[in-house]
């Protein structure tokens, strides 16, 4: 903890100076991109929101993306600036150089480092020579355009199929995320744990936004560390912990940890982003009988919930059931074969409609309307079933999403990665289950050469993965096979992966 803070009055005299420097000294304005690519900071909302504020896109990339990864991510949004913190400016340089991002254009949040960049500091005092009065640089949405038009955020998802794309979400969305979000908020939410990466759509809106709109304290932490996060919520009496099933579990599985800890104030674990083990939901009714519980769901291309338990309902026995529809949307679950509405308690795909629905995927038409149909719902590519009280649970998940830790890995990303070894010939991915993580993927190779041990070689790409790959992308098990199960069109029909017969390798 670095013990700096930031007021409201200050976050919005900052926001104005900031964005008057990129509007004023880059050029930067409707339609560009901003990027930001750092660590949770107290600086992170301001980069976020001056680039919003003058109708740019800002653009949160993982600070644990790999240089490969970024370079991805920086070539989908093609951004005109990049903010990135002192510890990832090489990583930041490198990527910017061979995307042509001019040096001027890089700007960081320490007040010095060997690459003579400025911090977001010194940008603030040169955007506030153009505003002495400190009038706010008011940006006005072309007259062709609204808040439903214009896109604030850019984040990366893979959707429902393929690599990660980016999914343009638009001011309205934020805005109406917020409210329905406030609506199902206890009115004394007013101290936020900012455990979560600001760079996933949980952060965006309930880390960044939603404190803005209930003026509740935030508490950052730059880099998940579970003792440092027990640690806040003790201090600050901080009394919901948002968090993702992962954390849950190693509160449940460390309580030695957990002792240390005066947690006695907390009113209500909150978890999300990822399916939670009903076993883990027992042990924490156990282990915290005093403390409520509440699941929601959502996705990034639903600007986070679509689904939450409202305060007055949130308890244990709603076990795996990720609560109610949210204020203004619509759910319809929809049998994948057939096309058919299903009835109460029958499972079939979710369907979302709803002010929080997104504008779609940055650049890919095909994607945006396989993804979102011409009458405005957002198929979800999770598997679920409303009960007689409007309870949803998800029960499976069609499309092709891993999810380690919370975080959306794509299978085609680990899939293209293996492919540029010499050593596969073909190869596909598929999640299982992970008792840490949730869920981790696993390879299925087909080995280039059958005169290679095919035992050693599978070990070395285990190595090469963990290496080369963002922790939440490393492989966890390679199993090599003589052939992938494709479709006549040549397809890779996953869900036929794990019958076949296979050596497995585990990575250790
Ligand atoms: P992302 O866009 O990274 O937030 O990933 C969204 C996906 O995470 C959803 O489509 C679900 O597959 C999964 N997910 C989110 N919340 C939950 C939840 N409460 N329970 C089960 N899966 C969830």
């Amino acid at each position: 903890m670095t013990q700096e803070h930031i007021s409201l009055s200050d976050l919005a005299q900052l926001t104005t100076h900031v964005s008057t420097f990129l509007s004023k000294e880059l050029n930067v304005g409707l339609g560009d991109v901003v990027a930001v690519y750092s660590r949770n900071s107290i600086w992170y909302p301001v980069a976020m929101l001056s680039a919003v504020r003058i109708g740019a896109m800002a653009c949160p990339i993982s600070p644990d993306y790999t240089a490969d990864e970024l370079m991805h991510g920086l070539n989908l949004a093609r951004p005109k600036v990049i903010f990135t913190s002192v510890e990832l400016i090489n990583g930041a340089q490198a990527a910017a150089e061979k995307l042509g991002v001019p040096r001027r254009r890089r700007r960081v949040d320490a007040s010095s480092d060997p690459f003579e960049t400025n911090s977001i500091q010194d940008v603030a005092a040169i955007g506030k020579t153009y505003c002495p009065e400190d009038q706010a640089l008011v940006y006005r949405v072309p007259s062709a355009k609204t808040n439903h038009s214009v896109c604030a955020v850019l984040c990366f998802s893979s959707g429902t199929t393929g690599l990660p794309k980016a999914v343009m979400i638009s001011h309205a969305n934020i805005i109406a995320q917020c409210l329905q979000i406030q609506q199902i908020t206890p009115v004394d939410h007013d101290k936020i744990l900012a455990a979560l990466p600001y760079n996933h759509i949980t952060g965006i809106i309930h880390q960044l936004h939603l404190p803005i709109l209930l003026q509740a304290n935030v508490y950052i932490l730059p880099k998940f560390n579970f003792e440092d996060m027990l640690r806040i919520v003790m201090e600050n009496k901080i009394k919901e912990l948002l968090t993702v099933p992962p954390i849950l579990v190693r509160l449940v599985q460390q309580p030695h940890i957990v002792a240390k800890y005066n947690l006695s104030h907390l009113r209500r674990f909150s978890t999300g982003a990822a399916p939670l083990p009903n076993e883990i939901l027992k042990r924490l009714e156990q282990q915290f009988p005093q403390t409520g519980f509440k699941q929601a769901y959502g996705m990034t291309e639903s600007t986070s919930a679509i689904c939450s338990h409202p305060p007055t309902k949130y308890a244990y026995k709603y076990g795996s059931k990720v609560g109610m529809i949210v204020a203004s949307t619509e759910v319809k679950i929809v049998d994948p074969g057939t096309g058919q509405i299903c009835g109460v308690g029958e499972a079939g795909e979710i369907w979302v409609r709803g002010p929080q629905v997104v504008m779609g995927y940055l650049d890919n038409q095909e994607a945006t309307a396989d993804t979102i149909d011409q009458a405005g719902f957002l198929h979800t590519g999770d598997i679920g079933n409303v009960d007689e009280e409007g309870f949803l649970s998800i029960t499976d998940r069609i499309k092709e999403m891993i999810k380690v830790k919370g975080v959306g890995v794509a299978p085609a990303e680990i899939e293209n990665f293996l492919l540029g070894h010499p050593a596969v010939q073909d190869c596909a991915v598929c999640g299982i289950s992970d008792e840490r993580a949730g869920e981790r993927p696993k390879a299925f190779v087909v080995m280039a050469n059958s005169s290679l041990n095919p035992v050693v070689t599978a070990e070395k790409l285990l190595a090469f993965s963990k290496k080369e790959s963002s922790r939440e992308k490393a492989i966890k098990e390679i199993a090599i096979v003589t052939a992938i199960p494709k479709s006549p069109s040549g397809k890779t029909l996953r869900r036929e992966l794990n019958k076949l017969q296979q050596e497995r390798i585990l990575a250790v």
